[in-house]
Order: structure tokens, then C-alpha cells, then sequence
């Protein structure tokens, strides 16, 4: 019989009961070190003082009015990310799949105002995750995901991540920009490379292009900077996120330049949710800590001790890990046993991951783990690889 819950996940069986920092405890009192972080959404960990002292004030004063109303928690928090990224204005919503959504609607409403109705198909990369709406499934175009739930939402082209060529050849008369995660994560955490980021930004000024970025999860601090383009030092139109943003609570972004935000005039989007004043005030305190001076300098620090690790760890079990892959908190190893095998074993000495794509188990702790929960993780990992260690799993087979 079906669960009441409907079994779109293949669960682990861990129910947790509270948490602190970086850890997670069940009912029973064991505990996790949650290098998952809710799928890199927890940015601030569990438990965090100033983010709970936030959404219990505003509970308690108005949780939701609508956007038929100022809400002046989402004019401060629009105003802060204004001042802190290329953008000059944002739309708030509720997820990841949402904001890609609006940021493809976007793209298109900007060419159609500007001259080019014809223009509205979107370049997307192989290997790309942008949400399981409709849409968004044919942006992502992985079959697994796509099979039955067809016709294809047209619109969308693809062609192979850091490849400039390639990604020429498919602009046509039809195309109207280019969205890309500048760092994929369920595609199995691969860094775009900065030089090919540079060429996008100047392609797209070649052709008129609008550059969209999904930071869904890769922004927000993770990289070590605000977000993970400016490593690059280009920016995009237009840009997508989620996840981090307000610590665990359900929130997305749109964030653009007036060229591509001024068409979005009243009755051309909405939602009901979005920016409500709870999910504001979450966010404004997230932000509080992720702006606070020396925060992202700490977060490239931290992310450096990890990054030596991972490599040493490489070098230690050749046999176990391929590589480590990734860039800030947003980090992966790519695994030459199975990666599904890798993820369990770490969770029984006690580190919670999440799977990525090409056999890759994927890091992405909340941005304020200690250097002493760094180092509890990696004798985690250590002790989790000679679980793994193929001649191991041979005798332990007999
Ligand atoms: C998770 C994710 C999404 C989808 O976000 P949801 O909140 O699950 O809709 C989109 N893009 C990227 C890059 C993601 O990691």
C-alpha cells in the first residue's frame, strides 16, 4: 500500500529531532555532522540565535499580507541585495524552480519588448539542474527525470558545459539567452571554468544575448564570495536563487538589471507567497551574517582547510575517491566505487552528504562549520573509505 507521504524520495531512516551548528541530533540521542545541510540550504546551520530571534519576532507580529501591500521587510531585504550585487531589482518567490521560471519568463519579455519577439529559446548546459516544474524539466533535459511527463516544454537547447564552440554554434535567430549554474551541483559539482564565464558574458553582448545565472545553489556565500559569478568578474542580466537564502526557510529570487526587470509592470507576474514578511525577515537575517565584514574571507578560509583535506584524502584512497571537484562549500568527490555506497558508509561513522551526478558524493556543509567540525569530518571520511576499500568489501563479501 502507499505511504501516506507520498514516496517520491527514497528516504534514509533518520528522523531528526533538533540541531546545533553544524549537528544533528535524532530522538534517540545519536548524532550527525550535516555536511548536506538540507541540500546546501541550512547556510547558517541549525539552531542559529539571531535567525530564530528573527522569524519568532515577525510570527508573532504579521507572518503574510499578500503583495497587494507594502511589505517593508522585502523593500530592505531588495535594497540590500541592490546595494551588494550588479542587480536593480528583485522579485522574491518561493523556491529554486520558481525563480527559474520567472527568470526565463524574464529573458523572454526583455527580447519581445525590445524589438525581437521571435527570440525565446534559452541555451541551457548538459549537465544542468534547474527545478522539476514543467519548464524547468526541459531546461534541465535529463531523461530520468523527463520520462512520462511529456511533451517537452519547447523552448530550450543544449550543448556541453565549458564549451565555447559549441555553445556558438547553437546560437540561432530564435535564441534569446544563455542560463547557466556557475558552479553545477546535482550535475556532479563542476565548476564552470571563470575564463569560459568571461566568454559567455562577451558572447552575449556579441548577439544581443541576455546571460542568466541559476545560483540557486551555489550563491549566497557558498563560493566564499556573495555569489559564486564574481569569481569571474563578469555579471550576468539576470539571475536565479534559493536554497541559502533564508537559512531553511522556503524562499527564491530573481534578481536583474532594469533593462531586463523594467517590462515586468503590474499583472505581467506574481505570487501569492513570495517575499512575505516571514520569509523576509529570515532573509534579512541570513544576510546579516553573511554581510557581516569578514564573514565570506572566513568562509574561503574554512573552505581551503577542507579543499587540503579532500585532496589528502584523494591521495590516501585512490582506490576509493577519483578526485575532489568543487569551489568554496560547494564541493564533491568523485568516487571510483560507487558513489551511492561512499554516501552510506559516511553516514554510518556519523556525516550526513547527498549524491550528485557522475558518481560524485557531494559536501555542501552549512558556511559556518568550525575548523574542529572540519576535522571531525574528514577522520569521518577516512574511516567511511576503508569501509569502502574495494579489497575490503571483497573479504567482507566471503
Ligand atoms: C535545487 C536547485 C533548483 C531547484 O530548486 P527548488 O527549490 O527545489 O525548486 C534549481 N537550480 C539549482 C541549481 C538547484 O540546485
Amino acid at each position: 500500500m502507499i505511504s501516506a507521504l507520498m514516496p517520491t524520495y527514497s528516504r534514509a531512516d533518520l528522523a531528526f529531532e533538533r540541531g546545533e551548528g553544524a549537528w544533528l541530533y535524532t530522538a534517540d540521542g545519536r548524532r550527525y555532522l550535516d555536511f548536506g545541510a538540507g541540500i546546501a540550504t541550512s547556510s547558517l546551520g541549525h539552531h542559529n540565535a539571531h535567525l530564530i530571534a528573527a522569524i519568532t519576532e515577525q510570527a508573532a507580529r504579521v507572518m503574510h499580507v499578500s503583495n497587494l501591500y507594502r511589505v517593508p521587510g522585502a523593500e530592505k531585504l531588495a535594497a540590500r541585495f541592490v546595494a551588494a550585487t550588479f542587480a536593480d531589482s528583485v522579485f522574491f518567490c518561493n523556491s529554486g524552480a520558481e525563480a527559474n521560471e520567472g527568470m526565463v519568463k524574464m529573458i523572454r519579455r526583455a527580447q519581445y519588448e525590445t524589438g525581437h519577439p521571435e527570440r525565446y529559446r534559452v541555451i541551457c548546459f548538459d549537465g544542468a539542474f534547474h527545478g522539476r516544474t514543467l519548464a524547468m524539466l526541459a531546461a534541465t533535459n535529463n531523461e530520468k527525470y523527463l520520462k512520462g511527463f511529456g511533451p517537452v516544454v519547447d523552448g530550450f537547447d543544449h550543448v556541453p558545459f565549458n564549451n565555447l564552440n559549441a555553445l556558438r554554434a547553437a546560437i540561432g535567430p530564435q535564441t534569446a539567452g544563455i542560463v547557466i549554474e556557475p558552479v553545477q551541483g546535482e550535475g556532479g559539482i563542476r565548476p564552470a571554468q571563470l575564463q569560459f564565464l568571461r566568454d559567455l558574458r562577451s558572447t552575449c553582448d556579441e548577439f544581443g544575448l541576455i546571460l542568466g545565472m541559476d545560483e540557486v545553489q551555489c550563491g549566497m556565500g557558498r563560493t566564499g564570495k556573495l555569489f559564486a559569478h564574481e569569481w569571474a568578474g563578469i555579471a550576468p542580466d539576470v539571475m536565479s536563487i534559493a536554497k541559502g537564502i533564508a537559512g531553511g526557510f522556503p524562499m527564491g529570487a530573481i534578481l536583474a538589471t532594469e533593462a531586463v526587470a523594467k517590462w515586468l509592470v503590474p499583472g505581467t507576474h506574481g505570487t501569492t507567497f513570495g517575499g512575505n514578511p516571514l520569509a523576509c525577515a529570515a532573509a534579512n537575517a541570513v544576510l546579516d551574517v553573511v554581510l557581516a565584514p569578514g564573514f565570506l574571507a572566513e568562509v574561503d578560509r574554512r573552505a581551503r582547510v577542507l579543499w587540503r583535506a579532500l585532496e589528502g584524502l584523494v591521495a590516501e584512497y585512490p582506490s576509493v575517491f577519483e578526485e575532489a571537484r568543487g569551489a568554496g562549500l560547494i564541493l564533491g568527490l568523485k568516487c571510483a566505487v560507487p558513489a551511492g555506497e561512499v554516501q552510506a558508509a559516511f553516514t554510518a561513522e556519523g556525516l550526513l552528504s547527498v549524491t550528485a551526478g557522475e558518481n560524485v558524493v557531494r559536501l555542501v556543509p552549512p558556511l559556518v562549520i568550525t575548523d574542529a567540525d572540519i576535522a571531525d569530518a574528514v577522520e569521518m571520511m577516512r574511516r567511511g573509505a576503508r569501509r569502502c576499500l574495494p579489497s575490503q568489501a571483497q573479504v567482507a563479501a566471503k
